[in-house]
């Protein structure tokens, strides 16, 4: 599997396995946005997301934690 593909499966991985809708809600925001060869951590990549029309947006984890 390509690294970077690779990379972002772990950590949806990581986090859909996590207990609560959480890590569950985390994991589909890496699935959606992350990518591990841009800048910026995965939080501060999704903090960064323009799309205010998703329903997951407010819920979506910044750089604050959660
Ligand atoms: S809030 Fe942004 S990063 Fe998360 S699923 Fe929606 S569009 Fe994707």
């Amino acid at each position: 599997m390509e690294k970077r593909a690779s990379r972002r499966d772990e950590l949806i991985n990581k986090q859909a396995g996590k207990p609560g809708l959480r890590g569950k809600i985390n994991a589909k925001c890496v699935e959606c946005i992350y990518d591990p060869y841009q800048s910026g951590t995965w939080r501060k990549q999704i903090e960064n997301c323009t799309a205010p029309a998703c329903p997951l947006y407010e819920v979506r984890p910044t750089s604050e934690g959660s």
